[in-house]
């Protein structure tokens, strides 16, 4: 059985040769377990695809492909999957925080029938404490919002069995957000615990932006909630604007003139009724928005996890049957 590791490098100088040396370390420790390292530069700018190159003249189950500028973490980590070769892919960073130790773990689960293997963090060291806690709050927000059950505190470091490598790339959506992907495909998942080391060198190539957008790229990936949000500020809005309404009638039929002043009400109930009436409506255009994205990014409608076989051949519309002259 052929084991892929995919690891996506930027500007990983620094590291990378550590990184390999620890990684074939494991690798050649496994038995019964052939295995391929596949690195993917993602237009590093600095030595990692010369030092990436000259590690893969010199052995011959590594595979290293360039791409040719930088496309950001998870498109390197798509590219990775589409080149690997093994019945199981691990994707694991450059910078060894995640502990390639963990590896035959992971292999061990999937030897057991797991599909999905991934790597839990049970302490992240040499983190800043704003990093921490944004993941935390992230993480239980996006449960909250999408329709994902995503395991807490978990990375990108997994294993993932052909099955699954090939659901994620029946997926061609171009804002990829691999790990709510990976638990939106399903199958048989399970967690390995690890700690998290520090960096072994290098910086982290994920600053704040960068990280808001990732964080955005998942939300909006997987949640239609903030379109929804619209229709209700609308209702609540409507709401609010009925009783507004019925302050500026009694106020303005009950109450003599020194209580209002003229022309007063009559805007007042319009603005109010109005507002809430748009808002009610960019909501109900947000929800067909939302379903358009929804179809716009093709994913299938389901994987098979046992029992592909016997599946009836595509019926292609209705012309076989339909006489001719009749349309
Ligand atoms: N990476 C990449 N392309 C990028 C940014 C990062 O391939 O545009 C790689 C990087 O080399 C590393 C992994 O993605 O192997 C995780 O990046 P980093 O360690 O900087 O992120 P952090 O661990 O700080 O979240
Ligand atoms: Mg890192």
């Amino acid at each position: 059985m052929l084991l892929s590791v995919v690891v996506p490098c930027y500007n990983e100088e620094a590291v990378i040769l550590e990184t390999h040396r620890r990684l074939s370390e494991v690798l050649s420790g496994m038995k019964n377990l052939d295995w391929e390292i596949l690195y993917v530069d993602d237009g590093s700018s600095d030595r990692t695809p010369e030092l990436l190159g000259q590690v893969q003249r010199a052995e011959e189950r590594v595979r290293f492909i360039r791409l040719s500028r930088n496309f950001g973490h998870q498109i390197a980590f798509s590219a990775g999957l589409d080149y690997a070769h093994g019945e199981a892919v691990v994707v694991i960073d450059a910078d060894l925080q995640d502990p390639p130790e963990v590896i035959p773990e992971m292999v061990e689960r999937w030897r057991d029938g797991y599909h999905v293997v991934y790597g839990a963090r049970t302490c992240r060291e040499g983190e800043t404490t704003f990093k921490l806690w944004t993941a935390k709050i992230f993480y239980r927000l996006l449960n909250r919002l999408s329709n994902l059950k995503m395991p807490v505190d978990v990375g990108d470091f997994r294993l993932m069995d052909r099955k699954v490598v090939d659901a994620l790339r029946a997926m061609p959506e171009r804002d990829r957000f691999l790990r709510g992907m990976v638990s939106w495909v399903g199958f048989r998942q399970i967690a390995v615990l690890y700690k998290r080391a520090p960096r072994f060198a290098g910086e982290s190539k994920y600053p704040l932006l960068k990280m808001i957008r990732f964080a955005a790229d998942a939300v909006i990936s997987f949640s239609f909630v903030p379109l929804r949000l619209v229709i209700w500020l609308g209702v609540g809005a409507i709401g609010l604007a009925f009783l507004g309404i019925l302050y500026a009638i009694v106020l303005r039929f009950f109450f003599d003139p020194s209580h209002w002043v003229r022309g007063w009400a009559s805007i007042f109930v319009a603005v109010l009724f109005m507002s809430g009436v748009q808002l009610i409506s960019i909501g109900i255009i947000g929800e067909y928005v939302g379903r358009i994205y929804g179809e716009v990014k093709h994913r299938p409608l389901y994987f098979v996890q046992e029992g592909k076989e016997g599946k009836s051949k595509k019926v292609k519309g209705k012309s076989v049957d339909t006489p001719k002259g009749v349309n």
